[in-house]
C-alpha cells in the first residue's frame, strides 16, 4: 500500500531561489514539448500523422540542454519526469478522451516531482541538487521505504509530499455505525457521539469575509492589490490546513472503531453550484471528511454505504417509523407523538441512516447500541469538542 506524508519545508533563501527555479524550469520544459509534440503531429510524414513518444520527447531533451544551458541547474530526474506527465496526458487525452493537455502557467499549481535520490537525515531532507538537505518540520517522521517525492509550493509556503510504501496491513473494526453530519454539529454518530464543528473556523470565515471586502476596495493592478491577494489566499490556507487536520483526527477515529459506517450522499454537483461563502466551507470540509473516510476505510476493507440524502432521515422516528412532518430546522429535540421517544434530532437521524443502510445492503438492524465511548475518548484526547448524548 502506497501512503503520503505532506511535511512543510522550510528553504533557506538560497534554496528557495533553486526550488523556484525548479518549478520554474519543469513547467517551461512542458510547454516547450507540448509545443513541439504540437507541431511535430500537425506535420504528416510519408502521408501519415505521428506523434513522438515520451523516450523521442527525452532525446531531444538531452540535445536542448546543450543550448539551452540554465537546465542543467535543474535536477534532470525532474524534468524528465514533466515529460513521462506530459505523456501520460497525452494517453489519456487518445484513450479516455480526457481534456488535451494545456500550457501550464505560473498561475496554476506550482510543484515538481523527484523519482528518486531522496533522504531523510536528522530533519533534513536530501533531494537531488539540494544535497545540504532541506529543513522540514521536526514532528515528522519521513519514513524509509520513500517511493517518490512531489514539491508543491502553497502561497508562500513549500511542502514536500512524501510518497511511501508500507507493508502493515490493518485490522477492520468490528462496530456499525451511521452518521448524520451536520451544521450544528460536525456529526453525530448512532451511537451517541457528537462532534462540535470547529470553533477556528468561524473566526477565520469572518476574517476571510473581512479581507475579501478590503480587496474589492483596492484598486484594480496596484501594489496594494497584490499584497491584499496574498492576505486573502493565506486566510484560505489557514482554513485548510486547520480542516485537514480536523478530519483527519475524525475519519481515523471512526475507521479505529466501526468496519461498517453508513453515511448520506453528498451532491457534489449541487455543491460546485453553491456561492454562499458559509455553505461552501462547511461543504468542502464535508467533502474532505467524506473522501478521507472513503480512502482510509478502504485500507481496512471496510464498507463504507452510502444512502440518498433525501431520503426522510430527521423526520422519521428511529423507533416508531412515524414520520413527523411538522418537525422544524430550529427543533433540536425529536419528539414523537406516537411512541413518546424523546431524543436529539441529529442522533435520531443518524440512527435512521444507519438501519436504512442496512436495509439497502440487506444486513440486520442491531437491536441496541451502547455509547460508544472509545470513539469519543480518543476525539476528546485529540483536542476536540466531543459530547455523548
Ligand atoms: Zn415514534
Amino acid at each position: 500500500m502506497i501512503k503520503a506524508l505532506k511535511v512543510r519545508l522550510y528553504p533557506t533563501k538560497e534554496q528557495a531561489v533553486l526550488l523556484e527555479k525548479h518549478f520554474g524550469a519543469c513547467r517551461w520544459v512542458w510547454n516547450h514539448f507540448l509545443d513541439v509534440r504540437n507541431r511535430y503531429y500537425a506535420e504528416p510524414r510519408n502521408g501519415k500523422k505521428k506523434g513522438l513518444t515520451a523516450f523521442d520527447t527525452m532525446k531531444m531533451l538531452t540535445m536542448l540542454k546543450k543550448e539551452v544551458t540554465w537546465l542543467n541547474e535543474i535536477n534532470s530526474q525532474s524534468l524528465q519526469h514533466s515529460l513521462v506527465e506530459l505523456d501520460k496526458a497525452f494517453k489519456s487525452f487518445f484513450k479516455h478522451n480526457t481534456g488535451y493537455p494545456n500550457f501550464r502557467s505560473k498561475k496554476d499549481h506550482q510543484y515538481f516531482i523527484i523519482p528518486s535520490g531522496f533522504r531523510a537525515v536528522g530533519n533534513r531532507l536530501i533531494i537531488p541538487k539540494f544535497q545540504e538537505g532541506i529543513k522540514y518540520r521536526d514532528a515528522c517522521v519521513i519514513p524509509s521505504e520513500i517511493k517518490q517525492v512531489i514539491v508543491t509550493k502553497d502561497v508562500e509556503r513549500y511542502y514536500a509530499s512524501i510518497q511511501y510504501e508500507v507493508n502493515e496491513e490493518f485490522q477492520r473494526s468490528e462496530g456499525i455505525v451511521g452518521i448524520d453530519m451536520g451544521i450544528k454539529a460536525f456529526l453525530t454518530t448512532s451511537d451517541g457521539v457528537q462532534v462540535q464543528p470547529l470553533n477556528v473556523l468561524r473566526k477565520k470565515e469572518k476574517k476571510l469575509r473581512r479581507e475579501q471586502r478590503r480587496l474589492s476596495r483596492k484598486k484594480k493592478g496596484s501594489k496594494n492589490r497584490k499584497k491584499q491577494i496574498v492576505r486573502v489566499q493565506k486566510v484560505h490556507q489557514n482554513i485548510r490546513d486547520a480542516r485537514t487536520d480536523f478530519n483527519h483526527k475524525v475519519s481515523s477515529a471512526i475507521v479505529k472503531q466501526y468496519g461498517t459506517v453508513v453515511i448520506e450522499n453528498l451532491g457534489i454537483q449541487n455543491m460546485q453550484r453553491n456561492h454562499n461563502l458559509a455553505k461552501s466551507i462547511t461543504d468542502q470540509g464535508w467533502y474532505q471528511f467524506k473522501q478521507m473516510l472513503s480512502y482510509k476505510m478502504q485500507w481496512r476493507n471496510a464498507e463504507l454505504i452510502e444512502i440518498g440524502r433525501f431520503e426522510p432521515s430527521s423526520k422519521l422516528c428511529s423507533r416508531c417509523g412515524n414520520i413527523k412532518h411538522g418537525l422544524k430546522l430550529s427543533d433540536r429535540t425529536y419528539r414523537c407523538e406516537v411512541c413518546d421517544l424523546e431524543m436529539d434530532r441529529d442522533l435520531n437521524a443518524s440512527i435512521n441512516i444507519r438501519n436504512m443502510g442496512l436495509i439497502k445492503v440487506g444486513k440486520d438492524i442491531p437491536e441496541f447500541t451502547p455509547v460508544e465511548s472509545a470513539t469519543a475518548a480518543e476525539l476528546s484526547k485529540g483536542g476536540l469538542r466531543v459530547a455523548t448524548l
